[in-house]
């Protein structure tokens, strides 16, 4: 779909891409100082770095780490990478063998599945519940462990969903990895994008469960192409040696993470960027994300719950008002006939065809006229 929606584009077409969380393409940048930093550093960011990334930005990785509570972090047990997405493949090839299972969300960040399923493994995949504010169905996610069950991840704050995880939650998942031996991968890519509660990362409530969290800058300073993330293993390090050898060798074969990237983390961490105040009250992303939310619930059969966190909304089609058979079909038509290009929820492996994804990071108005053509497209369906 997106391929074709660049063949559109490049025909002259002008197509409105509501499929990507890429904040730059809509003139939300980091500040100043940010963009100064990284031009600033680019003498000094020459060579190639230690491995598991320079000592300045694990430094500030470890300082942010324990901001967050996370026990027993040792700076030789942090690695940055180019974006949290190269440490979900190296995380997972480092531990998986044929056939071990990994339990991940649905609706998910589909690296994850892909990733899991790379590294030779199944994904098994628990359900998030919309009737429970998209919290994990802790039940589903127990009933689904076997003795193949490597690890659970969690995204939290969630994409595509918005929610973000109350600490009793978050106390479920861990002893349920407590009580079965399992990894808890979490990727907060969005921690720092909250429209109002705190966040909570698994690994300060999960001392004695091996927890890796994964962050980074594409969606907190808006850095999506600077390429910029890192993992933490906290808590049960000592009893995986073994695991994190693996991991300091992947590391180390592909020599190290975007250097000049890098150089921004620590004054990044520590500032205050712009960015935040895009979630405040009145700020930009927030007045997008709830007039988008609206004006979905508005359309007959549509309903939406607001997101808590990030800047996606994950709306339910009704499929008693709608007769959609293949989401995939909806959204291909919808590109087709509306030049709009969303998600279908099964691109987030979500079994059912009746949601879909959108990014709410164009202007208001534009996100306003979307909508309004996606219920246009709707009435195909009635
Ligand atoms: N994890 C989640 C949940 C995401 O939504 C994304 C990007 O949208 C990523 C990871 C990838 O992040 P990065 O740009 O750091 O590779």
């Amino acid at each position: 779909m997106e391929l074709e929606a660049a063949a559109m584009e490049k025909a002259g077409e002008k197509v409105c891409k509501l499929n990507i969380g890429n904040p730059a393409l809509f003139g939300l940048v980091p500040g100043e100082e940010t963009l100064r930093n990284f031009s600033g550093c680019a003498p000094s960011a020459l060579a190639y770095s230690e491995y598991r990334g320079t000592e300045a930005a694990r430094e500030a990785i470890l300082k942010y780490s324990l901001k967050k509570k996370l026990p027993n972090v040792k700076e030789e047990n942090i690695f940055t990478g180019n974006g949290v997405s190269e440490l979900i493949e190296i995380a997972l090839d480092a531990l998986l063998n044929p056939g071990d299972e990994v339990l991940v969300p649905s609706p998910d960040y589909p690296l994850w599945t892909a990733s899991v399923t790379f590294a030779g493994g199944r994904a098994v995949h628990y359900l998030c519940d919309e009737g429970s504010d998209w919290y994990p169905d802790l039940q589903d996610m127990e009933e689904k462990i076997t003795a193949r069950t490597k690890a659970i991840v969690i995204i939290n704050p969630n994409n595509p969903t918005g929610a973000n995880y109350p600490e009793e939650i978050l106390l479920g998942i861990a002893e349920i990895a407590r009580r079965h031996n399992l990894i808890i991968f979490s990727d907060e890519i969005y921690d720092r994008l909250l429209f109002e509660e705190e966040h909570t990362s698994i690994a300060a409530l999960a001392p004695d469960v091996l927890c890796v969290t994964m962050n980074g800058l594409s969606k907190s300073h808006m850095l999506c192409g600077y390429r910029v993330g890192w993992m933490v293993f906290s808590g049960a390090v000592e009893g995986a040696g073994s695991y994190i050898e693996g991991i300091n060798m992947l590391c180390s074969m592909r020599l190290c993470s975007n250097v000049p990237g890098q150089a921004v983390i620590a004054p990044c961490l520590e500032g205050r960027g712009r960015v935040e105040e895009y979630f405040l009250e009145g700020g930009r992303i927030r007045s997008q994300v709830s007039r988008a939310c609206s004006l979905l619930n508005e359309i007959p059969g549509l309903s939406c719950q607001m997101a808590k966190a990030a800047f996606y909304l994950f709306p339910k089609i009704d499929s008693s008002v709608y007769k959609i058979k293949d989401d995939r079909e909806f959204a291909v038509n919808l590109l087709r006939d509306r030049k709009i290009l969303i998600v279908p929820g099964s691109g987030f492996n979500w079994q059912a065809p009746d949601h879909f994804r959108i990014v709410c990071l164009p202007e208001e108005e534009i996100l306003a006229s979307a909508i309004e053509a996606i219920g246009e497209h709707l009435k195909n369906y009635r």
